[in-house]
């Protein structure tokens, strides 16, 4: 049974929407804010750490040769054409002069010495011409071959400068992801300390759904605007955090649960009619007809408790734990009627006030 006045729960709903509202807004100001704040300048890169100067001159020196080799590449092609164009000069020559001899021998002409002379130093030249463009082949392969050695050298060196930077990048990484993470706590610790206050001081007060609004807000902004920006240094720093988070909230269940338990032990200690006004009209109807003792939270009936629209335990009028009045009897007709009850259910008339 239910003793809250139906608006109320409309009331307590439309509190709730409320609130989430608030916190949307307020969320949605959090991230233009962030969007605005230069909150990790710019954006690092392994290349501001390389040395340029020498970068610079190591890449002029490989283009230089990349450009070298493909000139001698493009030499050696044509050395060889002439070369294999001087052999065929040279093969040709020779074969006719043969051929020449041997007419000469068969026709037995001796008178001809000179011109075999001539004939001979001619294939002799084209031999030394044939000889030369060897030498030339030869010479620009040395040159190709030193050039390759050249490149790989400097493609070596290269690799060694970008490699250097390797080292304080990292580092300048990590205090990168360490000043952004300070930064946002600077921001996100306030939100979350007077988020803290308000939900400890606060929950009486007529603004509450505005304080819950915020404080949805800084829940919101440390688990999406913090927590994933925590420096992980291999995972430890995220553990730890979570460890700390769960003492302080069993460090605040225990004290809460203490603080209630201690509450409820001195309300224990008072008289009755003084115990019936600190207990709410709405929870006492509630609280009685599931079962539940609303002085000592205790369940008194056991059985048929959960029905509803029964009445818990029949039998039981005093609380078996504590012994505050449950039900009481109506004086003027003797209805049995809970007795946080104002009016007899059964003749209407006002309920007495309850002396156990
Ligand atoms: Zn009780
Ligand atoms: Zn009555």
């Amino acid at each position: 049974m239910k003793a809250v006045r139906r608006p109320m729960f409309w009331y307590g709903l439309a509190m709730w929407v409320l609130s989430v509202v608030i916190s949307t807004l307020l969320i949605q100001l959090g991230a233009l804010i962030m969007s605005d704040v230069p909150t990790a300048g710019k954006r690092i890169a392994q290349n501001d750490f390389v040395n340029t100067t020498e970068l610079a001159a190591i890449d002029t020196a490989i283009a230089q040769t990349e450009r070298l080799l493909a000139d001698k590449t493009h030499e050696i092609e044509d050395a060889r054409f002439v070369l294999r164009s001087r052999t065929l000069d040279y093969q040709n020559q020779r074969a006719s002069f043969e051929n020449w001899v041997k007419t000469r021998s068969a026709t037995g002409a001796d008178d001809q010495n000179s011109e075999v002379v001539e004939r001979v130093r001619a294939i002799e030249l084209l031999k030394q011409e044939e000889r030369d463009a060897g030498r030339l082949v030869e010479d620009l392969q040395q040159e190709v071959v030193a050039a390759k050695r050249k490149l790989q050298d400097l493609r070596g060196e290269r690799s060694a400068i970008l490699a250097a930077a390797n080292a304080p990048y990292q580092k300048a990484q990590k205090r990168e992801v360490l000043k952004v993470f300070l930064f946002r706590l600077v921001l996100t610790l306030p939100l979350l300390l007077i988020a803290g206050w308000l939900a400890m001081k606060k929950r009486q007060s007529s603004y509450w759904p505005v304080y819950r609004g915020f404080i949805i807000f800084a829940l919101f902004a440390f688990f999406v605007e913090l927590v994933p920006y925590l420096p992980s240094y291999g995972g430890y720093v995220r553990y730890i955090v979570g460890i700390l988070l769960a003492l302080i909230l069993a460090h605040f269940a225990t004290r809460g649960m203490a603080r209630y338990l201690q509450k409820k032990q001195s309300e224990e200690q008072r008289p009755e009619t003084e115990k019936r006004k600190l207990i709410e009209y709405e929870t006492a109807i509630k609280k009685i007809s599931d079962g539940v003792c609303p002085s000592c939270d205790r369940q008194f009936g056991a059985q048929n408790s959960r029905k509803a629209d029964s009445t818990p335990a029949a039998n039981v009028d005093f609380c078996v734990h504590c012994g505050f009045c449950l039900y009481n009897s109506c004086d003027n007709c003797g209805q049995r009627e809970n007795s946080f009850y104002k009016f007899c259910g059964a003749c209407g008339v006002p309920a007495q006030k309850v002396t156990p």
